[in-house]
């Protein structure tokens, strides 16, 4: 048992976690400024609404709360959004966690669990993508996470502080049973989209069909977010067992095409996904699908999810509550 702060608790990935981290007996604080989460997702008596940008309050929480490692999510994450306002992008996410370094220098917290993400990759070198393929983002947002990696480095160097960075792919899914569900506003994610399209009849939008892939629209590594959860209890673990700072991929090293997810949808839902045929969208690479062997032999962390139809019907689960 140990006690962990989780910044941005409230979001979709961060509340996860929190469930999980419960289940698992550990002690836990939300600190969550609200502006993109959920309030009903955290029980009050952990929630401090607070902006990770404030050092001083952060500082102080950290002490009075004896706290023992930091999970870190609070961040913007829309890719569009990014190349609009990159600013905000590096304010939030990036000076956001210089702040919250400093507050976990000045009052020894040691031990950090950071939500990165397969944008650092870019278009990659070579699909399954290992760790080792350069780091070249292609937006501000994975700019910001790739930015966020390379102090942690030496925050490690220079002051001891270990981390892990989890390079995420595509999140999908709700855990039954959790009361959390995935909400972003505006919804820009594929496998939320496509159930509205099932259950409103309102078409949604392929981004492009001409890709060099074998349906011709995009492949991506999709994982569920329970397995993302627990991916971050297995680097806590590792981290408070006294293992080394680490960049690992979080996918299930399997890849479907955005087809796929429209065809998979059907036939969970039991009806047809309308959609059209639109552009491609800016920057998306036609291939990202993870290779998750370090992960799995590192940290023995493997996804309980492997079929894409499991992680659909739990979205599924959810978007019907919401009719
Ligand atoms: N996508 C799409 N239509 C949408 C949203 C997404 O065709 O309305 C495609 C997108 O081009 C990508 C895949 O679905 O190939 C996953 O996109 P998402 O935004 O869910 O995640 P990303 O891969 O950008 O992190």
């Amino acid at each position: 048992m140990a006690r962990i702060l989780v910044t941005g608790g409230a979001g979709y990935i961060g509340a996860h976690t929190v469930y999980f981290l419960l289940r698992a007996g550990h002690e836990v604080i939300v600190v969550d400024n609200l502006c993109r989460g959920h309030r009903r997702y955290v029980d009050p008596a952990r929630l401090r609404v607070l902006d990770i940008r404030e050092t001083r309050p952060l500082a102080k929480l950290l002490r009075q709360e004896a706290i023992d490692a930091v999970i870190h999510f609070a961040a913007y994450a829309y890719v569009g959004e990014s190349m609009e306002k990159p600013e905000i992008y590096f304010d939030n996410n990036v000076a956001g966690t210089v702040s919250l370094l400093n507050a976990m220098t000045e009052t020894g917290v040691r031990y950090l669990v950071f939500s990165s993400s397969a944008a650092v990759y870019g278009v990659p070198r070579e699909v399954p993508i290992p760790e080792d393929n350069p780091v070249a983002p292609v937006n501000p947002y994975g700019e910001s996470k790739a930015m966020v990696e390379r102090m942690l480095t030496w925050m490690d160097r220079c002051r001891g502080l270990r981390s892990i960075s989890l390079r995420y792919f595509n999140a999908c899914g709700v855990e039954p049973g959790s009361g959390l569900g995935e909400e972003h506003d505006p919804e820009t994610h594929l496998i939320p989209l496509v159930l509205r399209a099932a259950r409103t009849g309102e078409p949604v939008t392929i981004f492009g069909d001409d890709y060099a892939t074998p349906d011709g629209t995009c492949i991506r590594d999709y994982v569920h977010v329970s397995d993302l959860a627990t991916a971050h209890l297995a680097a806590l673990d590792w981290l408070l067992q006294g293992g080394p700072s680490e960049v690992f991929n979080v996918g299930t090293g399997k890849g479907h095409s955005v087809m796929e997810v429209v065809r998979t949808a059907e036939t969970v839902v039991g009806k047809q996904v309308p959609y059209q045929i639109g552009p491609r969208r800016l920057g998306d690479p036609p291939v990202l699908v993870a290779s998750p062997e370090k992960i799995q032999r590192t940290l023995n962390w493997r996804p309980v999810y492997t079929r894409l139809e499991d992680m659909i019907r739990t979205a599924w689960e959810f978007e019907k509550t919401r009719s």
